[in-house]
C-alpha cells in the first residue's frame, strides 16, 4: 500500500478522485449514460468520429463506450500505470480478449498450469481449434521458460498467484525472457489488483483482471479489465468491438463506486485473511495452509519482493482424505457462504480439487482442498464459525 500513483499522492487519496467529472457545479460522481445512438450535427463530424472510433474516449456508438465508461477506464489506467484500459463484460472476457486479438493459426502460446479454469476451457476448446498450439507450463518455472520457447511462440500467459493452488510466479524473470525474444506477456492480476501488485512495473505487457471480484467488491455486478500500453491498445480495442463486447453502464457505475473504497477494503481483506490463515495453520484438523503471505508458503520470498500486500483469498488442505469431509465442513458454516465468486464483502468457502485441471504439474495433496475468501466480517466471528464447522468433521 502507500505507493504513489499520481505525483506525491497516496493511492487511497488518488482513488477518491480518479474518474470524476470536472468543471463548475458538477455532481461528485459521473451519471450513468445509456446509449446506442450518438447523434452528430454534421456529416464531417460523423466521418471524423468514425475514423477515430478506436481512439481512447471517442464517443462514436454505444458499443464503443459512453463518457461514464471512458472515465472509469481512465481511472483504471492511472491506477495501473498504463496507457489504456478496455472495460469488457466479464473477467473471462478479459482473459480471452488478448488471445483473440493477437494469436493466429500457427502461433504457439505458453500458459501457466494454474490458470483460472474457465480460461483453460476457453483455450482448449475455442482457441486451440483455430490451429493455435498451447503448452501449459509449471507456474514456478521462472527463467527456465526459455527452454519451452519455440520459433512460433507468440505469447506467455501468467496468473499470480495461481487459481486454487496459489503459486507465486517469478514475473520479472519470465517477462525478461519474453522481452528478449519479442514475445507478448499477459498476466491475470485479479487476486492482487494494482493496489497489491503492479504487473506492468514487473515487465508484463497486458494486464487482465476480473473487476467482478475486488473492484466491484459487493458481489452484485460483473466486469473485466484489459490494460495495455499504446502499442497494444488499438488492437485490443478493435478486437473487443468486433467481438461485440459491450459493458453495462450499471456495472461500470458499481465498479467506479467500488474503486473509492478499494484500498480500504483490500487492507481489511488482507489483514483478516492473514490472521485467519495463521489461525487455521494451528488447527489440528488442518494439514496445511496455502497463503503466499505466510512464511510457510514456498514462494513467500517472491511474494514479498513483488507484492505490496495480500488480498483475502487463499486455500487450506484438510487432514481428512475423505472427500465428504470438506462438504461436511462447508455445510456446517453459518457465516461463510458456499459459492464460486470472491472479492465481495461476504466470506465464502469453496471446496475444490485441482487434480484434473493440471497437466504440467501434479497436485499431490491427499487431503481435501478448501478455498476461502475472507470478507469484511469481524475475524473473531469468522474464527468461531470455522472452529465449530471444523469440529463437525469426524476424526
Ligand atoms: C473470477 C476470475 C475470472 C473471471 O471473472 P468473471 O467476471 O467471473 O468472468 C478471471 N480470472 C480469475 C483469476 C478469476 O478469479
Amino acid at each position: 500500500m502507500g505507493s504513489n500513483f499520481d505525483g506525491d499522492l497516496a493511492v487511497s487519496t488518488t482513488l477518491c478522485h480518479l474518474g470524476r467529472p470536472s468543471g463548475e457545479k458538477v455532481p461528485v460522481n459521473s451519471p450513468i449514460y445509456r446509449a446506442s445512438t450518438i447523434s452528430f450535427e454534421t456529416m464531417a463530424q460523423l466521418e471524423a468520429s468514425k475514423a477515430d472510433k478506436f481512439k481512447q474516449g471517442e464517443l462514436f456508438y454505444g458499443r464503443f463506450g459512453t463518457p461514464d465508461v471512458f472515465a472509469f477506464e481512465s481511472a483504471i489506467s492511472k491506477l495501473e500505470g498504463v496507457y489504456g484500459t478496455i472495460a469488457v463484460p466479464s473477467g473471462l472476457a478479459a482473459c480471452v480478449l488478448p488471445l483473440v486479438a493477437f494469436l493466429k493459426p500457427g502461433d504457439h502460446v505458453l500458459v501457466t498450469d494454474s490458470v483460472y479454469e474457465p480460461a483453460r476451457v476457453a483455450l482448449d476448446s475455442f482457441i486451440q481449434r483455430n490451429g493455435i498450439e498451447i503448452t501449459y507450463y509449471d507456474p514456478r518455472i521462472g527463467s527456465d521458460i526459455r527452454d519451452l520457447l519455440r520459433a512460433n511462440t507468440k505469447m506467455i500467459y501468467l496468473e499470480s498467484p495461481g487459481s486454487l493452488t496459489f503459486e507465486i510466479q517469478d514475473i520479472p524473470a519470465i517477462a525478461r525472457v519474453a522481452r528478449q525474444s519479442g514475445i507478448l506477456t499477459v498476466c491475470d492480476n485479479t487476486w492482487a489488483t494494482a493496489i497489491c501488485m503492479k504487473a506492468t512495473a514487473l515487465g508484463v505487457d497486458i494486464v487482465v483482471q476480473a473487476a467482478t471480484k475486488y473492484v466491484i467488491g459487493h458481489s452484485d455486478g460483473m466486469l473485466g479489465l484489459v490494460c495495455a500500453g499504446q502499442e497494444h491498445y488499438t488492437a485490443l480495442r478493435a478486437a473487443a468491438n468486433w467481438l461485440g463486447y459491450r459493458v453495462s453502464s450499471e456495472d461500470v457505475f458499481l465498479a467506479s463506486r467500488g474503486l473509492r473504497t478499494l484500498s480500504l477494503r483490500l487492507r481489511e481483506h488482507g489483514q483478516n485473511g492473514i490472521r485467519i490463515a495463521k489461525w487455521l495453520e494451528c488447527h489440528p484438523k488442518v494439514k496445511k495452509v496455502i497463503h503466499p503471505a505466510l512464511p510457510s508458503h514456498p514462494d513467500h520470498a517472491i511474494w514479498k519482493r513483488d507484492f505490496t500486500g495480500a488480498s483475502g483469498l487463499f486455500a487450506f488442505v484438510l487432514n481428512s482424505e475423505d472427500r465428504a469431509s470438506a462438504a461436511i465442513f462447508a455445510e456446517a458454516l453459518n457465516i461463510f457462504g458456499l459459492g464460486f465468486s470472491w472479492g465481495g464483502f461476504e466470506s465464502l468457502v469453496l471446496p475444490g480439487d485441482p487434480t484434473n485441471s493440471r497437466t504440467a504439474t501434479r497436485w499431490n495433496e491427499r487431503g481435501s482442498l478448501v478455498r476461502i475468501s475472507v470478507g469484511l466480517e469481524d475475524p473473531i466471528d469468522l474464527e468461531a464459525d470455522l472452529k465449530q464447522a471444523l469440529d463437525k468433521i469426524p476424526d
